[in-house]
């Protein structure tokens, strides 16, 4: 796919920048944890619930068949279970695991590997190899049954591995079975790291090639710019959020000059190259976040702006308009091919009781189509007789298509 023609698109962005530092830019890193936590949340729920069970049974067998009752088997109960019981707890509740589990999980699965990880090397020092298992587990949980995103996981598996090893330098145990335990827990870790690391990349990946389809569904081929579709989808919304605020709607309809006689003298291509750097400057334009963007069809485009007085609208209608004229003089193999210029015609809206976003529309199509009367290559806004007509929410401008 050619990432190039979706400029603004950030998960383009993050596709061709690749997934490798696995963490997205601002707001779609939030994204992709919201989407990751649902992902997890059936799995972190039944191994922590199971986690708990086995290490349940599994510390009462094993202090009863060694007599240790030492500190480390409190610990065991008063640290390990009851992490992975707030977990799973955490997982099980409403929009407390959205809200938390990313904060808690990280602290609770790292503290309870190394707690875990102390109880089992005192444990192996007394001659229980049978635990260097246990102690793998613990690793191969935080890669992939504790709902981690990766760093989160690695620092996890190296508490377990710094605990393990400073428990046993610091009870002088250094056997061969101490040693053997640490290589394991080593490799694991290692092995752990480059595989959890693959498999994120490639959650990373299909997360933003699946944003990436619904963002293609809302967008004009040629242009980029948001298409008729959407528009037709976005654009009600924003008029009740205008409605809502009692904010006015900018309207601008921009139509390019002569662009049937352009296609004729310089080709289909050429102009589709036109309308691609019309469109570019356009969203430039374009950029605050409840702008509007879009194709209407043809060469015919649709701007709204949100919540912009008429003056504002005007200078800003106006500098889009001049920096078509001044920029569009593109290369077309090699040579130079004449710009094109744009009409633009424009009404400023207050969405009441009683008007229309047809109505609205009409409104500004009625201005383009005095701004191709009076020559083109021009800016016209509706005027204080239309004005009247919008104060009083009646919208009945004389409409000519043609
Ligand atoms: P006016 O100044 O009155 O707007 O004249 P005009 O020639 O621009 O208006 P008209 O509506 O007669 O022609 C629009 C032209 O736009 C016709 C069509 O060939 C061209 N057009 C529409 N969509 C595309 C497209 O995707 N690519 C290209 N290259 N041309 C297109
Ligand atoms: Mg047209
Ligand atoms: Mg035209």
């Amino acid at each position: 796919m050619n990432f190039e023609e979706l400029p603004d698109s950030v998960h383009a962005q993050e596709l061709r920048d690749g997934v490798a530092r696995l963490q997205f830019a601002g707001a779609l890193e939030s994204q992709y944890v919201a989407a990751h936590l649902q992902r997890v949340r059936v799995s972190v729920r039944v191994w922590f619930t199971i986690g708990i069970v086995v290490s349940l049974v599994y510390s009462v067998v094993q202090a009863i068949r060694t007599g240790i009752f030492s500190a480390g088997f409190a610990m065991e109960f008063l640290i390990v279970v009851p992490c992975a019981a707030v977990l799973a707890w955490l997982a099980w509740s409403g929009s407390y695991y959205d809200r938390y589990y990313m904060r808690v999980a990280p602290v609770l699965v790292t503290a309870k590997g190394a707690f875990a990880a102390y109880f089992i090397a005192q444990l192996i020092g007394k001659g229980y190899d049978e635990e260097l298992g246990m102690l793998a587990i613990y690793v191969v949980a935080a890669f992939f049954f504790s709902g981690l995103l990766f760093r989160a996981a690695v620092t996890a598996a190296a508490a377990i591995v710094v605990s393990y090893a400073a428990t046993a330098l610091s009870f002088g145990l250094t056997s061969t079975l101490e040693l053997k335990g640490f290589i394991l827990l080593l490799v694991t870790t290692v092995m752990g790291t480059i595989v959890y690391r693959d498999v994120e990349r490639s959650h990373r990946r299909s997360f933003l090639e699946g944003a990436l389809i619904s963002e293609l569904v809302t967008r004009d081929g040629l242009t980029g710019l948001m298409n008729r579709r959407a528009l037709d989808e976005q654009l009600p919304r924003l008029w009740f959020q205008a409605q809502r605020d009692h904010r006015a709607l900018t309207l601008l309809m921009i139509d390019i000059d002569h662009f049937k006689s352009y296609n004729d003298s310089h080709g289909h291509q050429a102009g589709d190259v036109a309308l691609r750097s019309v469109a570019r400057l356009i969203r430039e334009f374009t950029r605050r976040p409840l702008d509007i963007a879009a194709r209407f069809g043809g060469e015919e485009f649709v701007v709204v702006f949100y919540d912009m007085t008429v003056q504002q609208s005007r200078e800003t209608a106006e500098r889009l308009r001049y920096a078509v004229q001044r920029a569009v003089s593109l290369k077309y193999r090699e040579s130079e091919v004449p710009g094109v210029t744009i009409s633009i015609g424009g009404g400023v809206v207050e969405p009441t009781v009683g008007r229309t976003l047809d109505g609205a529309l009409q409104f500004a199509d009625q201005a383009l189509y005095r701004a191709k009367s009076s020559g083109r290559n021009c800016v016209v806004f509706a005027g204080s007789a239309e004005y009247q007509g919008v104060r009083t929410g009646f919208f009945k401008v004389p409409y000519n298509a043609a």
